[in-house]
């Protein structure tokens, strides 16, 4: 079977390290395992608008904030497609056709479209596109044919519901969709990172990110002014690591090298925990560790996306091919879909055939 991997992110902000850890370093992995026979990296504009319909410039100038985002990461044109969700009116089609499929109240169980519309204060008044997002979505991952979508742990619930779709749809139509694989971060800090205020999940929606392009001296305020553990007020008091955003952090970023660079006096990451927990290791050393592991991290990403924004023209030009390229990968699913559901009238020989026999007959 071919291997197929689609994602996305939504024009919302530049990215962040949430996206970072949680979908977009393995992405770029997964590209230069050169296993894929096809790679798609979706741009969901037409998915922001879902809940900025009042605001669509800001879907607009963040469009190209987050292809950048990519290119600075190490996506590369040449190995995965990227492309504009909008541009390809197949996946409305597709969407539309898979919403007979599904009920309002399946809508109304997904957990991240639940927390989401509380997030949004939409509870009195949800638009219906916002409600049915989960399904667009289901549309994009099988237009691609896709098998395997790296993700972060909220968007279990929408790759169940695509399953179910697909499903669906191949019980009553035949066989038709191919069905997809979510892939998990390994570790369980990437699955769904902290904000820097210590919150559930850093989202651009909630303004507590560190973004993949920020400058080092707003990193370094962000580290700092960091959650931690409330009750570790005296460097000898005994620490807590659970919901210490500074360690889940570590947990998402540390590698063994960063020990004998910026603090060689722990072997690993163990070590340095075990002695938070024991008391005698102040929250300052720690934040000072994780600023210098970010800095390390976050400087290639930081220069590289600033080579890419010395030609922004370019770069407008690969999201044009690449979307291209993606539009005839969708419109063959959409005849395949079509001819399923026997809605492909012009193309069916034996139909008009037999309806003008019906009436040659009478
Ligand atoms: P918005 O607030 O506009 O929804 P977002 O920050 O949630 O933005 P998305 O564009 O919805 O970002 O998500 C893109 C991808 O990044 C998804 O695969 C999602 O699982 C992953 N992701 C987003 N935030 C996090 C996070 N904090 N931890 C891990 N993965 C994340
Ligand atoms: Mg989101």
């Amino acid at each position: 079977m071919r291997k197929v991997m689609l994602t996305g992110d939504r024009p919302t902000g530049k990215l962040h390290v949430g996206h970072y850890v949680g979908s977009l370093r393995r992405r770029v992995e997964l590209q230069n395992t050169g296993d894929f026979d096809d790679i798609f990296i979706m741009i969901a504009d037409a998915q922001a608008l879902t809940d900025n319909a009042d605001n669509p410039e800001k879907v607009r100038q963040n469009i190209i904030e987050v292809a950048l985002d990519y290119l600075a990461c190490g996506l590369d044109p040449e190995k995965s497609t990227i492309l504009i969700q909008s541009q390809i009116p197949e996946l409305c089609e597709l969407s539309f056709y898979y919403m007979n499929l599904v009920t309002v109240s399946r809508l109304q169980r997904n957990p991240t479209v639940k927390s989401e519309i509380q997030m949004r204060n939409f509870e009195a008044s949800i638009p219906v596109g916002f409600f049915t997002y989960p399904i667009s979505q289901a549309a994009d991952i099988t237009a691609f044919k896709a098998t395997v979508v790296p993700v972060g742990e909220d968007q279990m619930p929408m790759l169940e519901q695509t399953k179910e779709i697909v499903h669906k749809f191949n019980s009553v139509y035949g066989e038709t969709l191919v069905e997809p694989k979510i892939l998990l971060p390994e570790n369980q800090a990437c699955m769904r990172l902290p904000g820097t205020d210590g919150k559930a999940k850093m989202s651009k929606s909630l303004g507590n990110c560190i973004y993949l392009s920020e400058e080092p001296e707003e990193i370094k305020k962000k580290v700092f002014s960091m959650f931690t553990d409330p009750n570790h007020i005296r460097i000898e008091d005994p620490g807590s690591l659970e919901g210490n955003t500074v360690f889940t952090y570590l947990d998402a970023f540390c590698r063994p090298e960063y020990f004998p660079e910026f603090l060689p006096e722990y072997e690993n990451l163990d070590e340095l925990k075990a002695h938070y927990q024991r008391g005698g290791l102040g929250d300052m050393k720690v934040k000072r560790f994780l600023n210098n592991v970010l800095q390390a991290e976050l400087e290639p990403i930081r220069n590289r996306r600033k080579e890419f924004q010395k030609d922004i023209p370019a770069v407008y030009e690969m999201l044009r091919k690449g979307t291209g390229k993606a539009e005839k990968v969708a419109a063959e699913t959409l005849r395949d879909v079509k001819a399923a559901m026997k809605i492909n009238y012009f193309d069916d020989e034996e139909l008009i055939r037999m309806q003008s026999a019906k009436y040659t007959e009478s």
